[in-house]
């Protein structure tokens, strides 16, 4: 045996990992320590289900593992969407399902491929597992079908992509995800991750889940964490061919979702007038906002079109986003910002109640008249 005498000898990171960016959350204080309304994680301003928090609340044996296979969190899921519960598998968060994603079927020396301003732990998840992260560019902040097509290559194994995205807001139609599904090789996994689907009407069902069912390469990934409002306790699920459910259940924590979450997000799923609420009050603000900063045109402001609890705004006149954040802080707001994500010119604002809206508008209002 070997024994290195080298005192300054250490373990050392893997250079993949070492190019890893820790994931930055939102914030909920300002510089100076003060604590501010958080608008910078997209949770739902309506908090969660009543019935939630009582299923929460009635807790269970803490000194008992959990149901590995969240059974009867699948199977309510699977009746609520009309899936195979066999084809369901659930996650610490979707960020464990992502990340499994890519760690299943993607290695050193493949490729992931997203697009250009989407979800950072895309990234993330393609480094931890050896991979190189591929970025195909945007059309206009929103997801391209052409250039995430062009970009494919023999060692492509996975291509993400978010509907709605974020952290753009932006929406592909059911279309332009067959098309994308289409142009793919049949070897390369394609992810949608759908966390804020929950947000979109009816007439607007990008058609993931039909992909997912029909075909051996479409992973769905769902959330409890937005509509829901179950962020805190950190469920997500997935959907697809048994062979891809398989491979996540292979390397997935075998107790990955607790039992009070198992249990909150049971309940959840039982009031979808919850789920209803949120929805129309968030498509409401949303629009009401999109039309405020739509009327600081003129000073440079622009909304990107969302079909999320979000919405991202852009700073191409006098005012900054770096001083329409301080302008929020001040006002008491805790935005997005992103400028390691390649948009220092732009704020991403969650969307919460009218008064906040109203108020966040007056504010950037009142920021813009001010340098101009
Ligand atoms: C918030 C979010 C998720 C969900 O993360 P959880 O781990 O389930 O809390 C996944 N994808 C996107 C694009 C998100 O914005």
């Amino acid at each position: 045996m070997t024994q290195s005498n080298d005192s300054s000898a250490r373990p050392t990171m893997k250079p993949w990992i070492e190019a890893i960016h820790a994931y930055v959350p939102g914030k909920s204080k300002g510089s100076d320590g003060r604590e501010l309304t958080k608008l910078s994680a997209n949770e739902n301003p309506l908090g969660c289900s009543a019935q939630a928090l009582a299923a929460l609340g009635k807790g269970g044996d803490p000194a008992r593992y959990p149901d590995p296979d969240a059974t009867a969190l699948r199977e309510a899921i699977a009746q609520l969407h009309g899936l195979d519960a066999a084809r369901i598998v659930c996650g610490t968060g979707s960020d464990e399902l992502l990340n499994l994603a890519a760690q299943g079927f993607a290695g050193p020396g493949d490729e992931v491929l997203y697009a250009r301003f989407s979800f950072v732990v895309y990234e993330i998840a393609a480094r931890r597992c050896g991979a190189t992260p591929v970025e195909a560019p945007d059309a206009d902040y929103a997801t391209d079908v052409d250039a995430l097509l062009a970009a494919v290559t023999e060692r492509t194994r996975v291509v993400f992509l978010a509907n709605p995205n974020n952290p753009t807001g932006t929406y592909l139609p059911r279309a332009e995800i067959e098309r994308l599904h289409a142009g793919l090789p049949a070897n390369v996994l394609l992810v949608v991750d759908q966390a804020y689907g929950e947000y979109l009407d009816e007439a607007e069902d990008d058609g993931g889940m039909a992909l997912a069912a029909a075909h051996d390469n479409v992973l769905v990934t769902r959330t409890f964490s937005k509509i829901y409002g179950l962020a805190g306790e950190r469920i997500g699920w997935a959907t697809g061919a048994p062979h891809l459910i398989d491979t996540l259940n292979r390397i997935r924590g075998p107790f990955n979702v607790t039992t009070s979450g198992q249990r909150a997000a049971i309940a959840a799923l039982g009031d979808q007038g919850f789920v209803e609420l949120s929805r129309k009050a968030n498509g409401e603000e949303r629009d009401r906002f999109a039309e405020a900063i739509a009327a600081l045109g003129n000073h440079g402001l622009r909304a990107v079109p969302s079909k999320a609890n979000f919405v991202l705004v852009l700073f191409e006149g006098a005012l900054t986003a770096e001083m329409a954040l301080g302008a929020l802080a001040e006002g008491g707001y805790a935005v997005r910002h992103l400028p390691g994500q390649g948009l220092p010119h732009a704020l991403r604002i969650t969307v919460g109640t009218r008064q906040q809206m109203d108020d966040i508008a007056r504010i950037l209002r009142d920021a813009a008249r001010a340098v101009s």
